[in-house]
């Protein structure tokens, strides 16, 4: 049950990323793909005001692998894979963030090895015609499904 959206702005991709943001829960896993510029970390930034934290605090994580937001009504930890450059997930300590009780939001979500999380909700991102971008939501696990379904009702009573 993929559920394909099509944006052609950074701010519908965000708006998109703040209506998610409202309804995920402690404990919640979003996998980020998609090439460079595709879109992941404008859709956290999203995420992030739809959780309460100001965007400006997410940008691309340069150095740090992780950022962390306590703002929110939820933490927030952002975290970019692509740099890892071999460093093991494991150095980083990134169970304690899948396993914790904020909302982990990870981008290059295939640099993550596998099988380390069944659970969670998976955001493709890739690039149409100059603006446009396609964002393909596949839940895994009966959370998500929720998470995407509660989604799709949002969109269909705002167009309405
Ligand atoms: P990524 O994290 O995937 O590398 P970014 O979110 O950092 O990508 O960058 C996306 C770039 O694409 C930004 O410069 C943004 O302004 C631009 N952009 C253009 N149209 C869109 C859109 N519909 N959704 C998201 N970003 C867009
Ligand atoms: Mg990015």
């Amino acid at each position: 049950m993929a559920y394909e959206i099509h944006t052609f702005s950074p701010e519908q991709t965000k708006a998109w990323g703040a209506r998610l943001g409202q309804l995920l829960f402690p404990g919640a896993v979003v996998g980020l793909e998609g090439d460079l510029g595709a879109g992941k970390t404008c859709f956290v930034k999203g995420l992030a005001s739809g959780l309460g934290i100001d965007e400006d605090e997410v940008s691309s994580p340069t150095f740090t692998l992780i950022a962390e937001h306590y703002r929110g009504k939820l933490p927030l930890y952002h975290i970019d894979l692509y740099r890892l450059e071999g460093a093991e997930t494991e150095e980083i300590g990134i169970e304690e963030y899948l396993f914790g009780q904020g909302v982990t939001a990870i981008e290059w979500f295939g640099f993550l090895p596998a099988g380390l999380v069944t659970d969670y909700l998976l955001i493709s991102l890739s690039f149409g015609v100059g603006e446009e971008r396609v964002l393909t939501l596949t839940p895994y696990g009966v959370r998500y499904e929720q998470v995407v379904r509660a989604l799709q009702e949002r969109e269909g009573k705002r167009q309405r």
